[in-house]
């Protein structure tokens, strides 16, 4: 029988692109639709690895399965590495996608091109009972002076990626995925899994 594994997650965008991006792991991927009980997890970790890790293990302890989660951040460097491990909440709790990036716009707004320099940073994790594996994916863009295009989520109307020529919202989830911080994330994470999967042995990865 193929082996269950939940993906921890609330957020239908970065489902949808987990989805996509793990599809070719011999599994079966539930998402939290199948587990209603659970509600939102508390991220109070101080990195997004810790934050990843706390989303794994509470939905491997609350459904018996493996668990994989993701913890994504924005760092820019005109804030000094900013909102970073806040980038959910940069424009305060409850707030909305769109209240983030305009946000950004705003504190952004008199920043010349040549310091709009970002980095978008992703930690996945994947937690089984004696098992605990990681990987990290990033890529580099620029904060757009204005939101383009209409697809993605979150800060991708504002996510430009030089070498595209497009921000992320420009691109279809296939390219994306191709060359995003959490496509990278899964394509570190696929000889891990796949070999995990295929061995089922014990292994915790240090720090
Ligand atoms: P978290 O990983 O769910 O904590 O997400 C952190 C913040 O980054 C949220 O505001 C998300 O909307 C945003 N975010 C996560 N992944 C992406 C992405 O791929 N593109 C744009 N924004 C993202």
């Amino acid at each position: 029988m193929m082996m269950k594994v939940v993906i921890a997650t609330h957020n239908k965008d970065k489902l949808k692109e987990l989805k996509k991006g793990l599809s070719n792991l011999d599994i079966e991927l539930l998402d939290l639709s199948s587990f209603p009980d659970i509600g939102e997890i508390i991220e109070d970790g101080e990195t997004l690895k810790e934050n990843a890790f706390i989303k794994a293990r509470e939905v491997h302890k609350l459904t018996g399965l493996p668990a994989i989660a993701d913890d994504t951040g924005l760092e820019v460097d005109a804030l000094g590495g900013k909102p970073g491990v806040y980038t959910a909440r940069f424009a305060g709790e409850n707030c909305s996608y769109l209240d983030n990036v305009n946000k950004m716009l705003k504190v952004m707004k008199n920043i010349e091109d040549s310091n709009r320099s970002a980095i978008f940073k992703t930690i996945m994790a994947f937690v089984d009972d004696k098992t605990e594996l990681f990987s990290i994916g990033e890529v580099k863009g620029m904060i757009a002076s204005e939101k383009k295009g209409l697809g993605g989520f979150g800060y991708d109307s504002i996510f430009y990626v030089v070498n595209e020529g497009k921000t992320f919202a420009e691109m279809s989830i296939e390219k994306k995925n191709i060359i995003s911080h959490r496509g990278k994330a899964i394509k570190n994470f696929m000889p891990k899994l796949e070999s995990y999967f295929k061995t089922d042995k014990t292994t915790k990865e240090s720090a």
